[in-house]
């Protein structure tokens, strides 16, 4: 039988706010362990956990940009378990009134088209202290690091739309781009930022049932999520065709070994409401302020970059996946240099060499304007895309102008000046037989005489010109 998978992500998402979300400990993941505690993250008896406006604000932000509706009330529930990394025995989080509902990201699809993936809800959490395992001597013990306790969180629940590896990952690229762009949370599964958790069913294709799931964690990347789902419906597809039935249960992905394991429960008590944190209260007053903050998103800026500049779909998409990129591009073109130019050398050039040097385009020593005054020079005919191709790489390395290291490496193009006639003449007496050829019509003798001719000039030329003047001398 041919199955169809139904897949639904959990994402948690760290907010990048100044303190935890419910005491004033700095929120720093990777200071020493136990660096930043207090008796309220150190989860001490009788300690009251003071509700963090920034995390309500950074939050909000985020749920807007996931296009979700805002609850006007939700609450705080205390989610009972018990493990060494909770010691008090719950875990603050938003069970029965979230924060927000009714979300949605647009993915491109395997097959081109747009695909609406809906957001189910989003609450806020606390997170838990952090379990680290290691040996003394012979002796294998567990510390509790409670620098990561009380850290502000938000669950991303989605709806199970996802049908292939491909959507997940899709999906939570796209996530990180809208997140991203309000700045709310870095967004990093190496680094621990954002955690996804798959939930996994298969069911004959055609068919509209849901059918007994299994969860997947511990991706520690965007690509390990879509190898870990695909992993998964393999197992399942394997176990359903041999006739045996799924469990409910939640596995493990083991990376090295590229499969998933079976991983022991943890006891997972009741929710019930926390007395302790107020209910919160959102008026439209204060949405309003939080809507404001709200910058121009990637589908906008991808839509007026198209609409204004001309750029293709690709480029605009290139332009506007990362804020930041958005901004360098348009400060360059204020230098009045094409757009398209500018996009497609942005692309192909600045974005690679960035990633090679491992540099952010916020703080790279080649500003928009000496890059665009480069571009400015190709778009001239000054000098060659191959010369220029070489001036990004050196601007890199001093902070001269473009111009002036493309006349100290003497780049500039040679024009339509005696110096490429003397050259041509030169060229067409070493090569009679195939200036012959030319004459007979044969038109792969001009390629190979222009060859000769960008050799002979060392590339300072471009083939357009040379072929314009050649046809001019045997024409
Ligand atoms: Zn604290």
């Amino acid at each position: 039988m041919e199955y169809e998978p139904v897949i639904g992500l959990e994402i948690h998402v760290q907010l990048n706010c100044r303190t935890k979300m419910f005491c004033d400990c700095p929120n720093v993941p990777g200071d020493k362990p136990n660096a930043n505690v207090c008796p309220i993250c150190l989860w001490m008896p009788g300690a009251i956990p003071q509700f963090s406006s920034e995390a309500l604000e950074k939050a909000t932000l985020t749920c807007l940009a996931l296009n979700c509706e805002i609850n006007p009330k939700s609450a705080f529930d205390q989610k009972v378990y018990y493990y060494p990394d909770l010691p008090k025995g719950f875990q603050l989080s938003q069970f029965h009134e979230q924060l927000a509902k009714n979300g949605w990201l647009d993915i491109i699809g395997e097959d081109g088209k747009t695909k609406r993936l809906r957001i189910h809800e989003i609450h806020m959490e606390e997170d838990v202290a952090k379990l680290v395992h290691e040996t003394e001597g012979q002796t294998r013990i567990s510390l509790v690091d409670f620098n990561r306790a009380g850290a502000p969180l938000v669950e991303i629940v989605t709806e199970p739309d996802m049908r292939s590896p491909y959507d997940a990952m899709e999906f939570l690229r796209n996530l990180r781009t809208q997140i991203r762009y309000v700045d709310t949370a870095e967004c990093s599964m190496e680094a621990g930022t954002m955690r996804a958790d798959a939930n996994i069913s298969l069911r004959p294709r055609g068919s509209d049932e849901f059918n007994t799931k299994v969860e997947v964690k511990n991706m520690n990347s965007i690509h390990a999520v879509g190898d870990a789902i695909a992993h998964e419906i393999d197992r399942q597809t394997k176990k359903l065709n041999a006739g045996k039935e799924i469990i409910l249960h939640t596995r493990l992905w083991d990376p090295l070994k590229n499969v998933t394991t079976p991983m022991r429960g943890k006891f997972a008590g009741p929710c019930v409401p926390d007395p302790s944190v107020p209910e919160i209260v959102i008026t439209e007053e204060w949405l309003s302020n939080i809507r404001e903050r709200l910058p121009e998103m990637p589908g906008q800026k991808r839509s007026r970059f198209m609409k204004d500049f001309g750029l293709t779909e690709e480029e605009a998409t290139i332009m506007s996946g990362v804020r930041e990129v958005g901004d360098y591009f348009e400060s360059a073109i204020r230098e009045k240099v094409s757009p398209r130019l500018c996009a497609q050398w942005i692309g192909s050039r600045l974005l690679p060499s960035l990633k090679q040097r491992n540099e952010q385009i916020s703080e790279t020593s080649v500003k928009p304007d000496r890059f665009a005054s480069l571009l400015c020079m190709v778009e001239k005919e000054a000098i060659t895309a191959n010369a220029a191709r070489e001036v990004v790489e050196l601007l890199f390395e001093t902070d001269k102008s473009p111009e002036k290291i493309v006349d100290e490496r003497k780049l500039r193009q040679i024009g339509d000046s005696d110096e490429l006639e003397s050259l041509l003449d030169k060229i067409l007496e070493e090569h009679p037989d195939a200036v012959a050829n030319f004459k007979s019509g044969k038109t792969q003798a001009a390629g190979f005489l222009i060859g000769q001719a960008m050799r002979g000039c060392k590339g300072k030329s471009n083939p357009k010109l040379l072929k314009k003047l050649l046809e001019k001398k045997l024409g």
